[in-house]
């Protein structure tokens, strides 16, 4: 490249190249002085990025605690990640309520000798190291572990950057995130009132469930196994012909009567037979549901294709997903609607952004599991996901106890159906530690055993 004045231009490496000798030069007090300059290049490396002092790991610790008071309630756990920055920590959500104690075990007993001494501020770096540190790898347990240190870094950049986390993710697409809730009873009459209370609080959008959760419990008679002594006595029983049967009659009786603007939504939570599910999905199509959660169990990943040639209702999929390696062929090839990730079952935000980029491509938006097993930390890490992604769809939950609130100060908050950060640096919530210590997690885990009417298993 030549100047105006047709002299040579030094190109951009020769330019370093030249700077870097004159530095040495200065360091050294001659040319020529490879070691001096190398000492300077390594200086000049070691600087942190951004001008602040390095900031390194100094402890990551779980905090498990009960959603509610005296032992009632989820098993919530939260990691507290510590630097050695003093009072500069982050928080991130680890709850697997089934199996909490286990990750308590794996964030305390291996991911805090993995962290500690590691830099707080390379997120990346930190999770592709953590999640080959087992070898092993791709489970629940360890995933959730790996969220709450990935969440808690997320939380310290943004503390770092005096920024909230969704401005780090690329700032706001919306005022805020829109929210579906639930609602369910024993009958389409019932389950129309519960519907008209949340669209009096400003809902738009509602999951209508007939019965016990996924159909479990109400719907169908006495199951025979019980009579047989076949199972356990608290063992769930699901008449799955009696549901199918169901769920149309409910979608028919709550349009009757709540309109046709509600959205609805509703979980098939995967207990039905595929070929059962694609007939109840094309008479679900008249009532357009805005979407049907989880139609298939993975085991059932290569009927996806037929089930979406067969209807045309919006389907949200991928709860039971434990790698986002799992989302790629089903989003590419246009087989659901809406990403499904519990965001710590998949190892937090990281990887979840990078699922939730992925839909930009091909058309499928968000739709991030919030019930009450999601700490209110990981509530807020979704809906600062949820500001900053273009193709965000609509977020679950985000209502919490007085309990809550006092436990975790900062929670998101909801009006007219819309869920709010506080725009605080991070997160913008925080953990009472002493409040969290009177009430203690256990092994309770529920009963997720459901059986058919001879005592089958049904997957959920
Ligand atoms: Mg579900």
């Amino acid at each position: 490249m030549k100047s105006k004045e047709n002299k040579p231009l030094l190109g951009r490496r020769d330019a370093v190249k030249t700077i870097g000798l004159g530095s040495a030069a200065m360091v050294s007090g001659g040319f020529g002085n490879f070691t001096g300059e190398q000492a300077l290049q390594k200086e000049k490396l070691s600087k942190p990025p951004v001008g602040l002092p390095p900031v390194k790991i100094k402890s990551v610790k779980a905090i498990g605690v009960k959603s509610a008071p005296e032992g009632r309630g989820s098993n919530l756990v939260v990691v507290k990640v510590e630097t050695t920055e003093p009072g500069l920590y982050g928080l991130g959500c680890a709850t697997f309520t089934q199996r909490a104690l286990a990750v308590v075990t794996a964030v305390d007993s291996y991911l805090n000798d993995f962290c500690v001494g590691r830099d707080a501020d390379n997120i990346e770096d930190m999770w592709q190291s953590a999640y080959v540190s087992s070898y092993w790898r791709n489970g629940p347990v360890l995933n959730n572990a790996l969220s709450g240190v990935d969440q808690a870094l997320w939380d310290i950049k943004g503390k770092r950057a005096n920024m909230p986390v969704y401005q780090l993710l690329g700032g706001k697409c919306r005022f805020a995130v829109d929210t579906y809730t639930s609602v369910s009873g024993s009958t389409p009459e019932q389950i129309a009132d519960n519907v008209l209370k949340q669209m009096e609080a400003g809902q738009r959008h509602v999951r209508i469930q007939l019965g016990g959760y996924g159909g479990v419990g109400t719907i169908g008679r006495d199951p025979d196994f019980q009579a047989a002594g076949f199972g356990l006595p608290g063992d769930s029983f699901m008449d799955d012909q009696a549901y199918l049967r169901a769920v149309p009659r409910m979608f028919e009786g709550v349009r009757k009567k709540c309109g046709e603007e509600i959205e609805l939504c509703h979980d098939i939570h995967e207990r039905c037979q595929p070929r059962d599910v694609i007939q109840m999905c094309r008479q679900l199509e008249q009532y357009r549901p805005f979407f049907i959660e989880d139609p298939l169990s993975p085991e059932n990943t290569k009927w996806w294709k037929h089930l979406r040639e067969s209807t045309t209702v919006q389907f949200a999929m991928g709860e039971l997903f434990n790698n986002i390696n799992e989302f790629l062929e089903p989003m590419a090839n246009h087989l659901f609607d809406f990403i499904r990730i519990h965001v710590s079952q998949i190892g937090g935000i990281t990887p979840a952004m990078k699922v939730a980029r992925l839909g930009e491509w091909f058309n499928v938006r968000t739709a991030w599991h919030g019930p009450g097993d999601v700490s209110p930390v990981g509530h807020s890490a979704q809906v600062h996901m949820d500001l900053a992604s273009w193709n965000f769809g609509i977020q679950e939950g985000g209502t919490f106890s007085d309990f809550l609130r006092e436990l975790f100060p900062g929670c998101v908050t909801k009006q007219n159906g819309y869920l709010f950060a506080n725009d605080s640096p991070g997160l913008g919530i925080d953990i009472n530690e002493k409040l969290a210590a009177k009430h203690p997690i256990n092994n309770s885990a529920g009963n997720w055993t459901v059986r058919k009417k001879d005592g089958t298993i049904i997957r959920p």
